[in-house]
């Protein structure tokens, strides 16, 4: 089943986006498409459709064109601004045309599976997709403001050796509706409607869930765009984060048809370490990446790209490593900040975190030269939702790492 509305073109730029982007080899799983699950009562869902898009569902449904765009106007409105899902509700459309949307479209939110807190606050969602993809999502409440953290992928295009994530075999890429239908839901879940930029929980987005979202870079873009629109969610470009690994040829573009803060997963500074722990390096180096960030459009001393750092102990942690960090960031003239991560464990993981005193003496070396560079501190770790720990159980898992759960098992029954 095609999305209403959807235009050839762009359907011929996804294909062509794609061509660009070809999945490295060895590195990575391929993503799987999506198997296209059409409603049982045959209804359109309108959720994750921009304004064109929904004037062109209700073009195909037989609205006159001047019709169709007023009504996209207010539909648009009335599901990112105000979250609302029954046609009823709307009280700017007339009490005839109601039903007649009622009767050929809704207004979805994702299955929501399992919903947890954690002690700390931090709360974590396991969602469901049509096709039966579980994928998850995080928000972290501080005292000065609220972050979701949300996924653009089920699996993970690449498999960094430190994340949990990247041990899921299965990889789809989420679809617009799927990504925004996030924000969504933990609007709904905080009862934050109307959208609005003051006096909320959740203030700040960041692309750091599940996923590499530059492998699903049109998808990731035309969510965003959603929730950047004024008449819509309306949050700001400066309150929205992506954080890539290193997907180079992609940079550029996040930079010009996104335009949100840029984080980088550095984590190593050698090609070695880079290799082993992010394999991706082995495709795009550390200098091609770094000239990436220093290209990178709209950073800005007052706009700084973060460079985030998982501390793994004995692996990428001593001082020479602080130092050859601040030299490569000035080298390349970057205006940065640094994020230290302090490694969260998963069961099987090949690395430890490094010791509270070796991530402090990595952090003074960096303040030091000037550079911020604070420690993360990990959130909702007891209901694995930190940093990397996300993983949905419904994945299959290989054959390697079943035998190696049944000997951990046999373990520890000694
Ligand atoms: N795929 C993107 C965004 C998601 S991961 C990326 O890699 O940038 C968000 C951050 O958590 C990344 O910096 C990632 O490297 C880091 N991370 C992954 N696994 C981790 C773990 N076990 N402990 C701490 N940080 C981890
Ligand atoms: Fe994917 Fe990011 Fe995890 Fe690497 S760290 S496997 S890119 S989610």
């Amino acid at each position: 089943m095609e999305k209403p509305g959807e235009i050839p073109y762009v359907a011929a730029m996804q294909t062509e986006s794609a061509a660009l982007m070809p999945i490295p080899g060895h590195i990575d799983p391929v993503p799987v498409p999506r198997a296209r699950v059409a409603r049982p009562d045959g209804r359109i869902d309108l959720l994750g459709l921009s304004k064109l898009e929904l004037r062109m569902a209700l073009e195909t449904s037989q609205l006159e064109p001047k019709q169709a765009k007023l009504r996209a106007k207010q539909l648009f409105h009335w599901i990112y601004n105000r979250g609302v899902t029954d046609f009823s509700l709307m009280t700017d459309i007339s009490k005839t045309m109601q039903p007649w949307l009622a009767n050929r479209f809704v207004i979805s939110r994702p299955q929501v599976v399992e919903a947890q807190v954690s002690t700390d606050g931090t709360r974590k969602w396991l969602l469901r997709s049509p096709d039966g993809q579980d994928y998850e999502m995080v928000f972290i409440p501080d005292a000065d403001r609220g972050t979701l953290c949300v996924s653009s992928q089920v699996g993970c295009t690449l498999n960094c050796r430190f994340c949990h994530t990247g041990t899921m075999r299965l990889v789809r890429n989420l679809e617009p509706s799927e990504i925004v239908g996030q924000v969504m839901l933990a609007r709904d879940a905080l009862g934050e409607w109307p959208s609005q930029p003051e006096g909320r929980m959740l203030t700040n987005i960041v692309m750091m869930g599940m996923g590499e979202p530059l492998y699903n870079f049109d998808n990731v873009r035309d969510a965003l765009k959603l929730v950047m629109d004024g008449d819509g969610l309306a949050l700001s470009k400066r309150r929205i984060t992506l954080s890539t690994s290193g997907v180079v040829p992609m940079m550029a573009r996040a930079g010009e048809e996104i335009g949100v803060n840029l984080a980088v997963s550095l984590h190593a500074i050698t090609k070695e370490v880079r290799d082993e722990i992010v394999p991706l390096n082995r495709k795009y180096g550390i200098e091609e990446l770094l000239q990436a960030c220093a290209d990178y459009p709209g950073a800005n001393n007052a706009r700084r790209i973060t460079f985030e750092y998982v501390m793994l102990k004995d692996k990428n942690d001593s001082d020479e490593d602080a130092r050859e960090l601040v030299r490569l960031l000035k080298l390349y003239d970057l205006p940065a900040k640094v994020n230290l991560i302090p490694f969260n464990p998963w069961p099987g993981a090949p690395y430890e975190c490094s010791t509270p005193e070796r991530i402090r003496a990595f952090s003074n070396i960096i303040f030091e030269a000037g550079i911020s560079a604070p420690t993360r501190t990990p959130r909702g770790r007891d209901i694995d939702a930190a940093c990397g720990q996300l993983k949905t159980a419904a994945e299959k898992k290989s054959r390697a790492e079943l035998d190696r759960q049944a000997e951990e098992k046999l373990a520890a029954l000694g």
